[in-house]
């Protein structure tokens, strides 16, 4: 019955059933006094409630690991505008993949026309050749 163990009002009368525990300082606080609705309160929350004065501790360090992250997602966006084109502006890498796309079904259109091309050739030519005997014998 400390109320040192207190983090909030010190008010142990009013409500004290109604607490949460710091799970870094071990201190209670009333759901009302962190305006914490009781209905969101679950064991897996209890498990990892920090009180605001532990939670303002927590963001220095969450920073610092915040900060590579942003810097990894911008290796990430780097690479994706160096698959499309590497003067584009990210807002153009969409447009890029969809040119990537676009030049693919356009070299195989190229090189589809150019196998149909030497096709006809060659189809040409041997009719060419077997139609000219047949001709000289009809
Ligand atoms: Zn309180
Ligand atoms: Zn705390």
């Amino acid at each position: 019955m400390s109320n040192a163990n207190w983090g909030c009002c010190f008010s142990e009368n009013d409500n004290c059933d109604e607490f949460i525990v710091c799970v870094k300082c071990e201190r209670k606080y009333h759901y009302a006094c962190m305006i914490i609705d009781r209905k969101i309160i679950t064991s897996d929350l209890l498990a990892i409630w920090a009180c605001p004065e532990c939670v303002h501790l927590q963001p220095k360090t969450a920073n610092k690991d915040n900060t590579p992250v942003r810097n990894v997602s911008t290796v990430r966006g780097n690479k994706r505008i160096a698959i499309g084109s590497p003067q584009s502006d990210p807002e153009k890498v969409n447009i890029s993949m969809e040119d990537i796309r676009q030049v693919v079904e356009g070299v195989m259109d190229d090189k589809m026309n150019d196998l149909f091309k030497r096709f006809n050739e060659n189809l040409v030519r041997f009719f060419a050749k077997e139609i000219k005997p047949m001709r000289d014998e009809f």
